[in-house]
């Protein structure tokens, strides 16, 4: 017999944080912060006082779940959770979003962290671009590939890379003493690399798995957001850039490498500079050395440029790195000036929180504005409102173009079908009810309950 008890990623979106126990042997997959978290107690500077009271906050409003010998000792100082040594062997990472992984700095750095070693590489780069606010904790960091197999007592975890939006996915064949259960992470069907996704599947279905721990981000009675793959928003990015004879600007997740060797892309096709931001610069230069990605390089790609911020403090030193390059005149960076003087020429990639180059830039009235990431899913969307202030305060000719991280409903189900397992499990979803469509049986998940499976 062995169980599945979800801790997080339960009728929401992300937050998985997944434990598997097989007799003595206790591993989670996943740990990450559920996007919605905070969203019931804390606005704005109102936040849990994690640095002084650890996670007494948390846990007064039931935000985390109290497990014993999971958290680091600090952290419960100050709450009435008991510290003890781990209890738990290892956690075992499928990707590096935010909502899969962001809750490791609260874990007993004494429990090992296996992942993936692209995803080691971003991991190291968002901690040193991101100064304090961003801690995963200092625990023994373990990298596979697809083809490795992980033994954790009586357990043994097979890692195969899928396609999703960020560099180094993979998806778990876990083998128990009671059969395999398979967890998909997140995944696509219709990204660049396709092909990884339907390796993984075609190996989960030989197993014949007891469960699927499957993710169903876009499994909703309806999704009125586009559907385009990559090779679609290129094609409308194109077009848009090709058509316009002032600056075009494009706003994407920071970690979506394909998203940055699309607009290196259509640079190169419309014959202008794909400028990023240091820290995009900085994560291409943490991945080039992994020979199976392929990433553009921002400081020799004769497509692109980085893009370096002016004023009188640069507190982050990978800032000031590429601030001296400038001094030195190096070809590769360019300031707001040389943006303003020949907008024309170039594609300046932002995100929300670099809207203020805009100021400095003075983009002219009708410059393009692409926004290539998802659009909000709510209407009363903050940032989506101020956003739009922006981009009428500054006249922008504004227009979506994304291509999805998550395979659709239609995908996923044919993806369990094809897996064929005893019994599905649906997390990261709002709509786990909808499961039942799949034609495979289901076991919908309740929080922190555990679901026994035996052979
Ligand atoms: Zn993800």
């Amino acid at each position: 017999m062995i169980s599945i008890t979800a801790y997080g990623g339960v009728d929401h979106i992300g937050g998985n944080k997944i434990l598997l126990e097989d007799g003595d042997s206790r591993i989670f997959l996943d740990f990450g912060e559920p996007f919605n978290m905070k969203d019931e107690y804390f606005v704005d500077w109102l936040l849990p006082r994690e640095s002084r009271t650890g996670l007494k906050d948390y846990f007064f409003f039931d935000l985390m779940p109290q497990i014993k010998g999971v958290y680091g000792e600090k952290w419960l100082e100050d709450t009435d959770l008991k510290y003890s040594k781990p209890e738990f062997d290892a956690i075992f990472i499928s990707h590096m979003h935010f909502d899969h992984a962001m809750h490791l700095r609260f874990v007993d750095d004494k429990i090992p962290v296996y992942l993936g070693a692209a995803a080691d590489a971003i991991r190291r780069s968002w901690q040193e671009t991101s100064g304090a606010f961003v801690n995963f904790g200092k625990h023994e960091f373990k990298t596979f590939r697809t083809g490795s197999k992980i033994k954790v007592g009586s357990l043994e975890v097979e890692p195969i890379h899928v396609d999703h939006s960020v560099p180094g996915a993979y998806g778990f064949l876990v083998h128990t003493s009671a059969g395999c259960v398979v967890y998909t992470g997140d995944l696509r069907l219709h990204g660049p690399r396709s092909d990884m996704t339907r390796e993984f599947v075609k190996r989960a279905a030989e197993e014949k798995p007891i469960a699927l721990i499957c993710e169903g981000t876009r499994v909703s009675p309806e999704d009125p957001r586009e559907d385009l793959s990559e090779k679609q928003v290129e094609d409308r990015a194109r077009k848009l850039v090709a058509g316009s004879k002032k600056l075009a600007i494009v706003s994407f997740y920071p970690k979506d490498v394909d998203r940055m060797r699309t607009y290196r892309d259509v640079a190169e096709a419309t014959g202008r500079k794909f400028v990023v931001s240091t820290k995009v610069a900085h994560l291409l230069e943490s991945l080039k050395d992994d020979s199976r990605i392929s990433v553009p390089d921002p400081m020799t790609d004769p497509n692109m440029l980085v893009y370096v911020r002016q004023g009188m403090s640069r507190p982050l030193p990978f800032d000031n790195r590429y601030q001296e390059m400038l001094g030195s005149k190096n070809s590769h960076v360019v300031c707001c000036d040389d943006i303003a003087k020949h907008q024309e020429q170039f594609i300046f990639q932002t995100d929300i929180m670099q809207l203020t180059e805009l100021i400095d830039i003075l983009p002219s009235p009708g410059s393009l504005f692409i926004r290539s990431k998802s659009e909000p899913f709510e209407e009363d969307d903050v940032q989506e409102e101020i956003l739009q202030n922006w981009i009428k305060r500054f006249n922008l000719d504004f227009h979506q173009a994304h291509a999805s991280g998550h395979a659709n409903k239609e995908e996923i189900f044919d993806i369990i079908r094809r897996i064929d397992p005893k019994v599905v499990v649906p997390v990261h979803t709002e709509h786990a009810d909808l499961f039942k469509k799949c034609g495979r049986a289901v076991k919908r998940p309740v929080a922190r309950e555990s679901i026994s499976l035996s052979k």
